[in-house]
């Protein structure tokens, strides 16, 4: 079922879209089914779950942090994580940039935005992403690679879609500035009820849990 669902969305996705497998409560073995199913990317939202599927899962495929980092976990998820979605401080940045050089990596970010302007929800507003970005992008062991957003809604994705390409708007905005060491490639945006139009608004990344691995529990 997990195989057949990974077939269907990768026969979907534009050339240049990548999956990322939203993995959160998933055995070792339903990711293992995604990842022989043709999943190259697995997204986890805490550390800890991460660390306790990731033996079993090891490098087949790269892992994304996408949840709410805290600064005590930092040092385990630099070892796991290839590209953390989820930056939204300086301070934030700056303890990713201190456990990766002490792992001798560079670690790949991506800004997180508020596009919903939620003010319970973690990103930055929309005008904050560019001094985040200039701030992040001075960092010698950090690669700032591009945005997420998760936009606010649950419901029609019709409704995600003006945050979708504000989002966007931001990421094209970035991407003329040309900041040395920060190259907009990334925009990670859309999940199972929302990826086709976030893909329709620009997305080269959708984070897709529910409609992979079927509901969660
Ligand atoms: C769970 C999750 C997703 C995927 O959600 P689905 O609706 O199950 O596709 C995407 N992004 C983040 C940050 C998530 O936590």
């Amino acid at each position: 079922m997990i195989k057949d669902n990974v077939a269907a969305i990768l026969r979907q996705l534009p050339p240049g879209v990548e999956l990322v497998a939203a993995a959160k409560t998933r055995t070792a073995a339903e990711i293992l089914e995604a990842v022989e199913a043709g999943v190259k990317i697995i997204g986890e939202n805490y550390v800890q779950e991460a660390a306790g599927v990731f033996p079993a899962v090891g490098r087949r495929a790269r892992w994304h942090f996408i949840g709410h980092l805290q600064t005590n976990k930092v040092k385990r998820a630099v070892e796991i994580f290839d590209l953390v979605e989820t930056v939204d401080s300086v301070a934030l940045g700056l303890e990713i940039d201190r456990r990766s050089a002490a792992a001798g990596k560079t670690m790949d970010v991506l800004v997180e935005v508020n596009s919903g302007r939620e003010p319970q929800k973690a990103g930055v507003l929309p005008e904050e992403a560019e001094p985040l970005v200039r701030a992040l992008a001075g960092l010698p062991n950090l690669r700032v690679l591009g945005l997420m957003t998760m936009g606010p809604f649950e419901g029609d994705p019709e409704d995600s879609r003006p945050y979708f390409k504000e989002t966007k708007k931001v990421w094209d905005e970035l991407k003329a500035l040309a900041i040395p060491g920060a190259e907009m490639r990334r925009l990670s945006m859309g999940m199972t009820n929302s990826w086709r139009v976030a893909v329709e608004e620009g997305a080269t990344m959708v984070r897709i849990g529910t409609a992979v691995f079927g509901p969660r529990t």
